[in-house]
């Protein structure tokens, strides 16, 4: 079980937390605790380790830890009950000063040298979950519960030294297993999530929101029945309810699926969080920790073809489309390699692309803040000659409709174009990769809100078909 930031956001939230893990632990499950750092956390550490090298304030990094320390003693003490609640908090607070001790050191160090490497960024930023994992282990402690804390590289995450960025490595499996597995049958080891080690023993954190990716390379070591990620939102859901008020929790979706929605915009899971739990077939649930006995999405392997043929309708805005044309590119071997290439050298994010089969025009869409680098560069690419028109459209919003049964099922694309007809909203663009488990479509921004809520209720997503 992972805990987001905002689940674990005080004492009190901390609380919650150990009492559903307990709860769980009671009903004759084993349970490993994955715990992110208390909201906004991370933020700050960054926050302060910047200041800290541009101005080499002293004071100001007094004043944080100052801060710091008076909101996870304050948690400490919410986050314990029973007889023996001032004893451990005690005990907590012991070593969160411990903790803070060293992250003043390391913050003051910084000011004084004047800057701030990756490798320094990483250590800095792990305090988040290490001053998180105490507090959470006193708070099962003080139910009753006999737990453990560990840092991730502690638990046998080991990964490669691309601080910021870390990959796990092959040895982390066996290692977690060899660790936490004999831990499990009378206690719940609480992990940090979001960080590990490199093989020379240095911190190295995941990547920003790495807790999920933690949980999943854990669940997968331990050959986990399933990895609960609780969050504060009911699941994946069928669209964004701020567009379509009856939007739903998806109770069951696979693997693929979850990847298409991630890359769409439904911010719910990174991609490389569930690729793990993939490897290792193992389910993964999201739930609300502020509604836990509801049953969330789990998100499964291999689905029988369901009768929803789509699964759900994200928008992604803030994107822009480009158009390349030019009578030159038709039969021209070589034209989207270099357009490709300029991109990706000038730092472009593509989100889609689409070229008909004339070959006349490349259409693509980038991020809206990308707009203006990318146009630029494919200009000065192609001055002289084989492109003539870069045409550029800031208003337009792409709109995807997902679903794994939609592959091999004609009639899908009619009914989506179909309704988007009968609603006079026109079509942009249209990208549909040969696995057939998306298609997306670029409208105008004007349009695409109603675009979201017609596909929604053509293919029944509100549950009224
Ligand atoms: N605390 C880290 C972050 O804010 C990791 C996480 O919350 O998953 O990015
Ligand atoms: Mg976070």
């Amino acid at each position: 079980m992972k805990f987001g930031g905002t689940s674990v956001g005080d004492g009190s939230r901390i609380m919650h937390v150990a009492e559903l893990a307990k709860e769980h632990k009671d009903s004759g499950n084993e349970v490993v605790l994955v715990t992110s750092a208390l909201n906004g956390v991370t933020d700050l550490l960054l926050k302060n380790a910047k200041e800290a090298s541009e101005t080499g304030k002293t004071s100001t990094i007094k004043e944080f830890i100052a801060d710091l320390t008076k909101q996870h003693h304050q948690a400490a003490h919410d986050a314990v009950t029973g007889r023996k609640a001032n004893r451990i908090a005690e005990i907590v607070t012991k070593e969160l000063d411990l903790r803070i001790e060293e992250l003043e050191k390391a913050l003051i160090g910084i000011c004084y040298l004047g800057e701030l490497t990756v490798r320094s960024i990483d250590y800095i930023s792990s305090y988040g979950e290490r001053l998180a994992a105490p507090i959470v282990c006193g708070s099962l402690n003080s139910l009753g519960v006999r737990s453990r804390s560990f840092t991730g590289g502690e638990a046998g995450i080991i990964t490669s030294d691309d601080y910021g960025n870390a990959r796990p490595l092959e040895i982390s499996y066996s290692l977690i297993k060899e660790r936490i597995e004999p831990m499990l049958k009378d206690s719940i080891p609480v992990i940090t999530g979001f960080i590990g080690e490199s093989e020379a023993g240095i911190v190295t954190t995941l990547g920003r929101g790495g807790s999920d990716f933690s949980a999943s390379i854990i669940g997968a070591a331990l050959k986990a029945d399933e990895i609960w990620l609780w969050k504060e939102v009911h699941g994946i859901l069928t669209t964004d309810p701020r567009i379509v008020p009856e939007a739903r929790t998806i109770p069951v979706i696979s693997y693929i699926e979850a990847m298409e929605l991630s890359y769409f915009g439904a911010k719910v899971l990174h991609p490389r969080t569930i690729e793990p739990a993939i490897k290792h077939g193992i389910p993964v649930r999201v739930k609300n920790t502020f509604d836990p006995s509801s049953p969330g999405t789990i998100i499964v392997k291999d689905l029988k073809q369901s009768k929803d043929i789509v699964k759900a309708v994200t928008v992604i805005k803030k994107v822009a489309l480009i158009n390349i044309s030019g009578a030159w590119m038709v039969g021209t071997i070589g034209v989207a390699a270099r357009v490709f290439t300029t991109l990706a050298n000038a730092g472009v994010n593509i989100i889609m692309i689409s070229q008909g089969s004339s070959e006349a025009n490349i259409s693509l869409v980038v991020d809206e803040s990308h707009l203006d680098k990318a146009a630029k560069a494919i200009k000065a690419e192609f001055k002289n000659g084989i492109i003539k028109d870069v045409v550029q459209d800031k208003n337009i919003c792409v709109v995807a409709v997902v679903g794994a049964g939609m592959a091999n099922t004609p009639g899908v694309a009619g009914r989506v174009f179909g309704a988007l007809g009968k609603a006079r909203v026109n079509v942009i663009m249209i990208s549909q990769g040969s696995s057939q488990h998306n298609i997306s479509f670029a409208v105008n921004e004007d349009d695409a809100t109603k675009a979201v809520q017609v596909l929604h209720k053509e293919f029944g997503l509100d549950g009224e078909k």
